[in-house]
């Protein structure tokens, strides 16, 4: 069913269908109206008109370019008496973008073929033209842009909105966005009830943003190129997060076609469901604990009902620093008590503060860090921080009085690294008993290996801490030399590299030999295709977020542990990431072929 177009709306002209493609990065079927959100000044809510209003949009624009020219000549006075005639010369330049006759001219005939209200023709059409702009090489005329966008904000202000109250459309009903980027604060705000599904032109499969996404459960596409300049706001839309097709004014037959699949998919979904009760145990039974990776508390309650084995990643960083001021310690410990409380006697690890890298930083630096990936991020920013990081450590520990805590730390490079905050855990212990406060002396300490430097020493990691969790998002990435949320380089991140694989085994077998477990908490661990190779490796927990529970239990119940090892032990013979990808595949088919038709996707 196409969501909430209003009728009015579909007074869109006939359209043919069109279809562009991008790169999927959270599965799912949505069906609705586009909102179209441009860089650079925000969109007014889009209002279908009649014809008999057109003639009035068209004055309602003519009137808000005269206001905003009287508002630029006098500006232009003002500044010109205070700071000289040629201060002012810049206002006059912004009044020439609006003295553009083809400019004028094309806001009134898309307010006639759109019909739409005058403000979001303007909006549209300008973004439009600044797009274009944006994307030219020449860095003269990409600076102009800013000049352009202010102009623009200045136009929309001066739209009289005394208009009858009529209904109009923005983010507040429910859309698919289409927009250049989404940082992963943005997506972790959305309102899950509007949002649902996004586009973007910018973003990759490892960004922040489209891990979120499949946290929330958000379909999405990334790396659509030319998708806010061919699209409109209001058109009817399908987003296949299957196979990263964008559909706008979808033929009936496509609509059709997507309405069965939808309905298809979710049957075997509650199939799914339906094992949730069974252990995640291989054929030959050796038991690999699954367990969820979340961001907010709240998603404790579908991390239960799909039974995770407990929380193996609870990402901090967004509820740390998505406000300006961040919680106080009394604040961070009662969130870290719902988790404890909340994963009903089973293990919850909180990671402490991961900054950085696409992430938001800790605080306002002085210079944009030239490669922040390879920058102060992670654990590096924690232990220059320390009175900030003490505050996250004692919260911790005083949660873990309540409930089954484990901490771990990310980005860590080497050893120090290690020693130093297990000495940092001991002085906030110390701290706790002198006042008197309770916290569990043995909670579980675990250190993240996602650098390649810590998986090639993870023998010494190994006797330091209690677990080792493979942050394969980082991991590729550092190993491969691919930055994860670049689309141009997307292609060469590769899972199945025979280099990540080694790095692996390596952290399996150290972890073994120190008697402790190892898992893994990127985003391999949803990719069902290397399910075999990861169990043959040795891991002992997988830990997926909330939605890919469900195919990922069912993965483990179809597969025999004895020849996944074989199969891993092959795999690293291998020389080329295409041909362990390709036995992986081809194993994971053979066990559990229904997922990829029926859940996955292909
Ligand atoms: C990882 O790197 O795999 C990981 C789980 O951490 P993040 O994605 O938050 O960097
Ligand atoms: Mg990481």
């Amino acid at each position: 069913m196409l969501t909430s177009i209003p009728d009015e709306a579909a007074n869109l002209p006939d359209h043919p269908e069109q279809i562009f493609h991008g790169t999927p990065v959270s599965r799912g079927i949505a069906f609705g109206p586009v909102q179209v959100i441009a860089r650079g000044f925000s969109a007014p809510d889009v209002r279908p008109i009649q014809a008999d209003q057109i003639g009035g949009e068209k004055e309602r624009f003519e009137k808000a370019i005269a206001i905003t020219q009287r508002q630029l000549a006098g500006l232009q006075d003002r500044i010109g008496d205070i700071a000289g005639a040629e201060e002012g010369l810049v206002f006059e330049a912004h009044s020439m973008v609006l003295d553009d006759p083809s400019l004028l001219k094309r806001v009134k005939e898309s307010i006639e073929t759109r019909k739409q209200n005058a403000e979001y023709c303007f909006y549209a059409v300008m973004q439009t033209f600044l797009e274009a702009m944006r994307r030219v090489s020449d860095p003269y005329l990409r600076e102009r842009t800013i000049d352009i966008e202010d102009v623009c904000e200045r136009v929309l202000r001066n739209f009289d909105t005394n208009k009858p109250a009529e209904e109009t459309y923005g983010t507040d009903s429910p859309h698919l966005l289409v927009t250049y980027d989404l940082t992963p604060s943005d997506t972790a705000s959305m309102d899950r009830e509007k949002l649902l599904g996004f586009v973007t032109e910018a973003g990759s499969v490892n960004s922040h943003t489209a891990i979120l996404a499949r946290a929330l459960g958000i379909p999405a596409i990334v790396s659509l190129g030319g998708a806010i300049l061919d699209t409109t706001t209001l058109a009817p839309a399908i987003l296949d997060g299957y196979t990263g097709k964008f559909i706008v004014y979808p033929s009936p037959e496509t609509t059709r076609y997507y309405e069965n699949l939808a309905k298809k998919r979710r049957l075997a979904r509650e199939a799914l469901e339906s094992l949730r009760d069974q252990e995640s145990t291989t054929r030959d039974g050796r038991h690999i604990t699954l367990s969820a990776n979340i961001e907010f508390t709240h998603e404790l309650d579908l991390v239960n009902e799909n039974r995770a084995e407990g929380v193996g990643l609870f990402r901090t960083e967004f509820f740390l620093l998505e406000s300006s001021t961040p919680p106080t310690e009394p604040e961070q410990t009662e969130i870290y008590r719902e988790l404890a409380k909340g994963t009903k006697g089973h293990l919850g690890i909180i990671r402490t503060l991961d900054s950085g890298g696409d992430k938001l930083a800790t605080e306002e630096l002085m210079e944009p860090e030239p490669n922040p990936f390879l920058g102060w991020r992670g654990i590096r920013v924690s232990l220059d921080r320390q009175n900030f990081f003490k505050e996250q450590l004692r919260a911790i520990l005083r949660a873990s009085a309540d409930g089954k805590l484990g901490m771990m730390f990310p980005f860590i490079s080497g050893l120090t690294e290690v020693y130093r905050c297990k000495e940092l855990v001991h002085e906030c212990m110390e701290e706790l008993t002198a006042a008197g406060e309770s916290y569990d002396p043995d909670l579980q300490i675990g250190a993240m290996i996602e650098i390649p430097s810590a998986a090639l020493i993870a023998d010494e990691i190994a006797k330091e801490v209690d677990f080792l969790s493979i942050g394969t998002n980082d991991l590729i990435q550092y190993t491969v030399a691919v930055d994860r949320i670049n689309h141009r380089v997307a292609k060469h991140y590769r899972a199945s590299h025979p280099s990540v694989i080694r790095l692996i085994k390596m952290t399996c077998d150290a972890a073994k030999r120190a008697d402790i477990w190892t898992g893994v908490c990127g985003e391999m661990a949803t990719d069902l295709t290397l399910t075999p190779l990861l169990v043959g490796l040795g891991v002992d927990e997988l830990s997926v977020g909330p939605h890919e529970l469900a195919p990922v239990r069912k993965a483990l119940l179809s597969l025999d542990y004895a020849e996944c090892r074989k199969l891993a032990k092959t795999a690293l013979t291998l020389p080329t990431s295409r041909e362990v990808y390709d036995i992986s595949r081809a194993a994971a088919e053979a066990a559990y072929g229904d997922l990829f038709e029926d859940v996955i996707g292909g």
